[in-house]
């Protein structure tokens, strides 16, 4: 892969999906999946339950890749969830891929997680101090060893002791052998997760692209704090946490979410496009054209452009054809990486004055690149605008970031980033603009534009994320 480009971005670490009581469960987890591909290339995997076991199929690469007619056909029963995980490169892994399936005292589990556990070393430490066994690298595996340690009769008891020992991020589908579906979301509400039906069954996932995808009808997040349990009796909603103000991740909104998606209760593409519009009142510039860095930059560069007049264009074809094999080059060619999956349009570019709206610079070597590209089509300016406040702080809630040190804003001003990436000009959108555009000024998680973290980090942690249990 274009590991330059690839590494020069915040990335999602996972979606998850679930389906209960549907005869096609395991096929329509499959397409699901498909939709949240997004969240995550590395490992995809689907559970499912015919009420007396667990069956499952996981592997490393994409949906496509991972899936094929006689797997799908094994998955047998009308319960099924799901999951993609995106994962550095060294934990790379099978024996992380989810979703997590383990039999214990009582019966058989299996559990999909997006986020991020905060305190998961120290719960494991624990367990290991007492002779327990772990056997993955994941912070979901502590899950189940804390249900497993709960001598409550039932599931919701159960699942409400090991959320209630939890720190940070948390949405979850659990399924269990009887076929009983459960999602939960953590207090903070940090990643998204909704409840959708379609005609008998109820769907969750990450985002609502999901639900489209397979035709099911959106009916409502599933709130900060909620544990929904699915089962031959219905569905059942339980609130078991004392409420807190929800620290909902803006950086959905920002990058990670699919812009056809709803999360916490918004349009993904609204809000991007109200990010450009702001950011265009904010940092004005007289120029020929406005360019995004595609895909995630286009609804906030048509927002700029209309919120400004300039004309909006395609000045950047982005590939979408990237294989996955792609051998790192070496040094001397290294900066073709980029072109693999970005070329400037010159016909588009030649002699304009031009501004590229990109949605944030995480280590400046893409945007410096994305310059060299625009003014190597003979562009007459460029002007940077990025749709975001300067990026900090690492997140430790489910994002895969590189370290303080690495995050370019987190030890350099704006100028020196635009001497650094050679545009004429670079300006970002504020924090207050970047909230006026979500339309709420409360309940979401900005530590990585602000450094003020929601839920304390152990220091255990403070090494990227899925390094945790080498
Ligand atoms: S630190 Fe940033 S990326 Fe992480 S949850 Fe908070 S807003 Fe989202």
């Amino acid at each position: 892969m274009d590991s330059t480009f690839k590494s020069d971005r915040f990335h999602d670490e996972c979606g998850v999906f679930g389906i209960y009581g549907h005869t096609e469960a395991a096929n329509l987890t499959y397409l699901g999946l498909y939709g949240l591909q997004h969240r995550g290339q590395e490992s995809a995997g689907i559970a499912s339950s015919d009420g007396t076991r667990i069956y499952s199929h996981k592997g490393m690469g994409l949906v496509a890749d991972v899936f094929d007619n006689d797997s799908i056909k094994s998955l047998a029963g009308s319960s099924a969830i799901g999951h993609v995980r995106y994962s550095t490169a060294g934990e790379s892994h099978i024996k992380n891929a989810q979703p997590f399936v383990v039999e214990y005292a009582r019966g058989g589990i299996a559990v999909a997680h997006n986020g991020n556990i905060v305190n998961a070393f120290v719960i494991r430490a624990e367990f290991e101090a007492h002779g327990s066994i772990f056997q993955s690298g994941m912070d979901t595996e502590t899950i189940v060893h804390l249900m497993s340690s709960c001598k409550e009769r039932y599931l919701i008891d159960r699942i409400t002791f090991a959320l209630s020992k939890l720190k940070g991020a948390y949405s979850l589908v659990f399924l269990t052998d009887k076929g009983t579906m459960v999602a939960a979301r953590d207090p903070l509400g940090f990643r998204p997760l909704c409840l959708g039906r379609l005609r008998d069954s109820f769907v969750v996932a990450s985002e609502t692209c999901a639900l489209d995808l397979i035709e099911a009808t959106y009916i409502r997040d599933i709130e900060p704090g909620e544990i929904i349990i699915m089962d031959k009796t219905g569905l059942h909603s339980y609130k078991p946490f004392a409420p807190v103000e929800p620290k909902q991740c803006i950086f959905e909104f920002i990058y990670f979410a699919r812009p056809d998606s709803h999360i916490f209760g918004k349009s993904v593409y609204e809000v991007r496009k109200n990010f450009g519009r702001i950011l265009a009142q904010e940092n004005p510039v007289d120029a020929d054209i406005v360019i995004p860095v595609p895909d995630s930059g286009v609804p906030a560069a048509i927002g700029y452009a209309e919120e400004s007049g300039i004309p909006f264009e395609k000045g950047i074809v982005r590939s979408h054809y990237m294989g996955r094999t792609f051998i790192e080059p070496q040094d001397a060619i290294r900066h073709f990486g980029v072109k693999l999956k970005l070329n400037a349009v010159k016909d588009v570019i030649k002699g304009k004055r031009v501004v590229v709206v990109d949605d944030s610079i995480v280590r400046g070597t893409t945007s410096r690149k994305i310059v060299k590209m625009i003014r190597d089509a003979r562009a007459k300016e460029v002007h940077m605008r990025i749709s975001s406040p300067p990026s900090i702080s690492p997140c430790y809630y489910g994002i895969d970031t590189p370290t303080t040190e690495e995050l370019i804003a987190s030890n350099h001003k704006v100028e020196e980033i635009n001497n650094y990436i050679t545009s004429d000009t670079l300006s970002y959108l504020s924090l207050e603009g970047l909230y006026k555009a979500v339309g709420q000024d409360t309940n979401f998680c900005d530590a990585c534009f602000t450094g003020k973290y929601p839920v304390k980090v152990e220091d255990e942690v403070k090494a990227p994320q899925l390094v945790l249990f080498k």
